[in-house]
């Protein structure tokens, strides 16, 4: 039975040790700042990400579901540049220690980021009005300079893995709010698409010396997209009619609202991506080795913007938005 956790320092002692330790760890938590030798590879990919209670998570939301939410999105980033997870700090703020909480935040920490070989090697710990959890990650980028959002050329496939939408609907489940008549497993197996994602690394060290452009979806898959467009100086076509279903998508009784999902709704992590269409085969087996379904969504075009296609072909006149912060309280 490990000590109960009163302050500060318990907490920090809770996640000491929490990780394994990577050989060029000189110093870890403990000191001023951590001290890692570095060596071999010269590119690190550098990404931090924010939770914020009530706008990232629901308040009751236990501290499994946040720890893993927490790192799992940081991993994706990594995912998103080809980067192999080497490290992260965190910095904690709560509004008062809730030993329960916590033992569950370090043990779904400590579980991931062990999965994942990422150690955790510092941090920062306050007490403030609402929880905020803000992870730093770092990944080595062995062979490639990074998989950048600027790379898609005209005429690339654009596929994205698994099937965006399902943590959108996910978290709708969660906060009780899934629609009457969906079977249990499907209710379950949405709601840990949005309690617990899969950051696609191994997908993203594979698209290292594929892809041309890569982002993961955070905010939803058409914004994401966008980002990839603007950055790229192209435009794409989207063919809504392949976006991937799931049983669980196909059981939803309101197929708008699965669309909707897939095209806007946020929390994914899913990874978008661009290929030449030479290399068709290649994707192919690269998902079948991952067993991750990868799917051609639609293709680059050199005229800019995104262009939605429903099943006969026809442009949809009002494609759903993503998420913004900021963008309901805007003074100007
Ligand atoms: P300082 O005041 O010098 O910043 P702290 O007392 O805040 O040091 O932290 C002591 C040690 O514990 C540091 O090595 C710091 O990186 C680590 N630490 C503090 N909070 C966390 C946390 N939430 N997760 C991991 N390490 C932490
Ligand atoms: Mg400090």
């Amino acid at each position: 039975m490990p000590a109960r956790i009163e302050d500060e320092f318990g907490l920090i002692d809770r996640l000491r040790g929490l990780t394994p330790q990577h050989e060029g760890t000189l110093t870890g938590i403990g000191d001023d700042a951590a001290v890692l030798e570095w060596s071999g590879p010269t590119r690190l990919a550098f990404t931090t990400d924010t939770l914020v209670a009530d706008v990232h998570f629901p308040l009751a939301a236990s501290g499994d579901v946040v720890a893993h939410r927490a790192l799992a999105t940081n991993l994706s980033d990594l995912a998103a540049m080809g980067a192999v997870p080497r490290a992260f700090t965190l910095a904690l703020t709560l509004p008062g220690i809730d030993a329960e909480w916590v033992s569950d935040f370090a043990r779904t920490l400590g579980a991931l980021a062990t999965a994942w070989g990422i150690e955790l090697v510092g941090g920062d710990t306050t007490q403030g009005p609402v929880a905020v959890i803000t992870l730093q990650a770092w990944g080595e980028l062995p062979d490639h300079r990074g998989l950048l959002r600027s790379g898609a050329r005209v005429g690339d496939d654009i596929y994205v893995s698994a099937c965006p939408g399902e943590a959108a609907l996910g978290l709708q489940c969660v906060l009780g709010r899934a629609a009457t008549g969906l079977e249990e497993s499907h209710r379950a197996a949405l709601a840990a698409r949005y309690t617990h994602p899969t950051p696609r690394v191994a997908l993203g060290r594979a698209l290292g010396g594929l892809a041309h452009a890569a982002i993961d979806i955070s905010d939803g898959l058409a914004q994401d997209l966008g980002h990839v467009l603007r950055a790229s100086d192209v435009g794409a076509t989207l063919w809504t009619a392949r976006l991937p279903v799931s049983a669980a998508l196909a059981a939803w009784p309101d197929q708008a609202a699965v669309l909707r999902a897939a095209l806007a709704g946020g929390d994914d992590y899913e990874l978008l991506f661009t290929t030449s269409p030479a290399d068709r085969s290649a994707v192919a087996a690269l998902a079948q080795q991952l067993g991750l379904p990868l799917t051609c969504i639609g293709r680059i075009d050199a005229e800019p913007g995104l262009r939605l296609l429903d099943a006969e072909g026809r442009l949809l006149e009002h494609p759903p938005q993503g998420y913004r912060h900021f963008s309901g309280t805007a003074s100007a």
